[in-house]
């Protein structure tokens, strides 16, 4: 009986503590969401339509046919009030695969995170589930590319059991899952695990991004984009609504 009660006192404590919480953050998100204006139903697209975009922003930029939209001085003056991105990106910082560029984007477009080796960290997820609650994002697209130094240098260092210099070695942490996933495979192997732990791991995260995901409303998807040739070449999609 004594640990009937201390166990479910527990239980009240914890359930407590975690609606004290949730209104942390939903306060939190509130007062972010006011800087930031959260978009009207109609301006949200679909992860499904917000796919398609990117995939025809990319094949513009590949073909040099692209347009360079929302860069006026109109569009500056609309997204005053507010913005509604239509996805959200997380990049490698590579200067070879700025995400604007290569989908063929402008201003308000796209929520972009970029870290080397397109990493994950709780500050990161923070902004997507952000993005997501408030803004009305509904595709989370993780892009890695080809020949990117961070996955070499995270190859490098745990083959020499050595360590980067500074702050280097905790972006190398990150991506050493990626790299004791595909020993004795190559390079691009461990790229492409890496996006795909990232692409897992959001899916996972709890509680914005999986219950979203659970759903159906939010996808997340991985990507690879081509040095050579520009083309962003998504992963395997499941069914979106
Ligand atoms: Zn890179």
């Amino acid at each position: 009986m004594i640990f009937m009660s201390q166990h479910n006192q527990t239980k009240t404590s914890s359930l407590t503590a975690r609606l004290c919480g949730l209104a942390l953050v939903l306060s939190a998100f509130t007062a972010m969401a006011s800087a930031a204006s959260a978009p009207d139903a109609s301006a949200v697209v679909s992860a499904a339509d917000s796919l398609a975009r990117l995939k025809a922003g990319n094949a513009r930029f590949v073909a040099e046919r692209a347009e360079n939209p929302h860069r006026s001085v109109t569009r500056r003056g609309e997204l005053i009030g507010g913005q509604a991105p239509y996805a959200i990106v997380v990049s490698c910082a590579d200067s070879r695969i700025p995400p604007e560029l290569v989908f063929d984007e402008g201003l308000g477009d796209l929520f972009v995170i970029r870290v080397a080796g397109n990493v994950l960290n709780d500050q990161i997820i923070g902004s997507i589930e952000y993005a997501v609650a408030n803004l009305g994002s509904r595709l989370v697209v993780v892009l890695g590319h080809e020949n990117c130094g961070a996955v070499t240098a995270a190859r490098e260092t745990v083959a020499a059991g050595s360590k980067a210099p500074g702050h280097i070695q905790s972006i190398l942490e990150a991506i050493r899952p990626a790299v004791e996933a595909t020993r004795g495979k190559g390079l691009a192997d461990t790229a492409q695990a890496n996006v795909r732990l990232a692409v897992e791991a959001l899916k996972q995260s709890k509680p914005i991004l999986q219950e979203q995901v659970a759903k159906g409303s939010v996808m997340v998807v991985g990507a690879n984009y081509l040095l050579a040739n520009g083309k962003v070449e998504f992963g395997p999609v499941a069914a979106v609504k």
